[in-house]
């Protein structure tokens, strides 16, 4: 008979996971402290969205599930930037047919959910996890008696019941980290059943300390979400008043605040919410493991929260199987192996926040942009752009890493040259010895 698995957390990667551990075999439950989505209204009639790219899809074809998801996806195939006089510049995010997918969150949390019922998981809302014991393998809820299991998976988040009880245990490593600026989110509703802005594109508009962006959404809104520090000169402290945040937009967004005709009543309606990094370890003890935000928190600025999680349901997954299902080695084993990978991207996330609000419109990133799509063209196995790696491949993130750091050694000396003192072939040697470590 096939172990028998609680997952604590019927969010994007619980129920994901759920899915494929069900398909496998095992008898697999989730407990989510939430009331049904589909029986309560969640989000405040606001639309929270997200860019799923390749790392995200690949588990969610392994689940059989990506053709349930596909039709709610809008593709986004490059970054356009909105300038301060509303000037749009279009930056593609790859190579010709590459692009990222704006999905619902509500609405793929919903599919993913319906997927596991249909696959034969039990699902049980309202069941909120108060405790845990490691000993015994068991979860305690407010409302009903002690579950236990053969294995626990904790899904439940960046502020995971299951993560705080594990700081109560010796040898734990736990560190968390707010950025100083929040972010609001503004609706932007379409004009004419139409979309306000082109569609298929990751709007953004940068500026320096602080940036807007805006994705779109199947019922043609689109979602801005400002990027804003919580204190000084701007700032969410700062504008105290309807007439300052018109002032502030008018100044710094003014094509962005055209299409938001109650943009200031949703300013002072809609929550300032915190950017939290969260990292600890080891993510296991005994037969209880943490997956998703659970096990490794990250800012949102290289979009790869979801996708980060759904990649560690499917190495988790691989890496059980190739064990033969055999968990008290294949815990330790995936939560050092993943480790590296959490805090590569998490450095990553970090390191892009500022790219994106302070360097996309910069002419010298323009230029290292372009003269990298030129190596990439001539060399498309050997110099792959660090936004690619991590968004269109599989290689590991701390890889990912590594390589992109080279890269920009490498871009860094390339632009102190002139135009016509740029040699390909010397640019892909110096990177492959570098890489070596030569
Ligand atoms: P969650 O989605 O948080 O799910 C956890 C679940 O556990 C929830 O349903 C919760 O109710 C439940 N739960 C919590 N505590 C308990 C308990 N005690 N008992 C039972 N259940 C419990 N990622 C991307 O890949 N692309 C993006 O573009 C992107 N954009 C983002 C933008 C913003 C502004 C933010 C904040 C995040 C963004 N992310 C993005 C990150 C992404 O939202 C998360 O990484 C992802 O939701 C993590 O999924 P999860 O299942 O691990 O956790």
């Amino acid at each position: 008979m096939k172990d028998k698995i609680s997952i604590v957390g019927a969010g994007l990667v619980g129920s994901l996971l759920a899915v494929i551990l069900k398909q496998k075999g095992f008898e697999v439950q989730i407990f989510e402290k939430r009331k049904d989505p589909r029986k309560s209204v969640l989000t405040e009639g606001r639309s929270i969205n997200l860019a799923l790219s390749h790392r995200g899809i690949r588990p969610l074809k392994l689940a059989g599930v990506y053709e349930t998801i596909a039709p709610y996806l809008i593709p986004m195939n490059g970054r356009m930037m909105h300038d301060q006089a509303g000037e749009l510049t279009f930056q593609p995010y790859g190579k010709e047919g590459q692009f990222i997918n704006s999905v619902s969150r509500a609405q793929l949390n919903e599919l993913l959910v319906v997927s596991a019922e249909k696959a034969g998981v039990e699902v049980y809302f309202d069941h909120k996890c108060s405790d845990i014991d490691f000993e015994s393998n068991s979860i305690s809820f407010e409302n009903r008696e002690n579950i236990a299991s053969d294995l626990i998976i904790g899904t439940d988040g960046a502020f995971s019941a299951i993560r705080k009880k594990l700081q109560f245990t010796d040898r734990f490593n736990f560190s968390q980290y707010y950025i100083e600026h929040g972010y609001k989110e503004l609706a932007v509703e379409p004009l004419n059943d139409n979309f306000r802005l082109a569609p298929n594109y990751l709007h953004i508009w940068p500026r320096g300390n602080f940036m807007l962006i805006a994705l779109p959404n199947n019922d043609k809104t689109f979602t801005c979400t400002l990027f804003f520090p919580f204190e000084g000169d701007p700032s969410f402290s700062s504008l105290k008043t309807k007439d300052e945040v018109d002032d502030f937009f008018s100044k710094y967004f003014k094509d962005a605040q055209e299409l938001i005709p109650d943009l200031t009543d949703q300013f002072f309606y809609n929550p300032t919410s915190s950017l939290v990094t969260t990292k600890c370890e080891p993510w296991h003890k005994n037969r209880s493991i943490l997956l998703g935000d659970a096990a490794h928190a990250i800012v949102p600025f290289y979009g790869q929260g979801m996708n980060s999680g759904f990649e560690d349901v499917r190495l988790f997954v691989e890496m059980a199987e190739n064990m033969n299902w055999e968990w008290d080695k294949i815990l330790p084993s995936y939560s050092s192996q993943r480790k590296k990978d959490a805090d590569a991207i998490s450095e990553l996330a970090l390191l892009n926040f500022i790219e994106m609000r302070d360097h996309v419109a910069d002419p010298d990133f323009l230029r290292r942009k372009k003269l990298e799509s030129q190596i990439q063209e001539r060399y498309p196995k050997e110099w792959i752009p660090l936004y690619s790696m991590v968004t269109f491949s599989d290689i590991p993130y701390s890889e990912a890493l590594r390589l992109g750091k080279i890269q920009k050694k490498v871009m860094d000396e390339v632009l102190t040259l002139e135009e016509s003192e740029v040699n390909f072939e010397q640019i892909i040697e110096r990177f492959n010895a570098l890489k070596k470590g030569d």
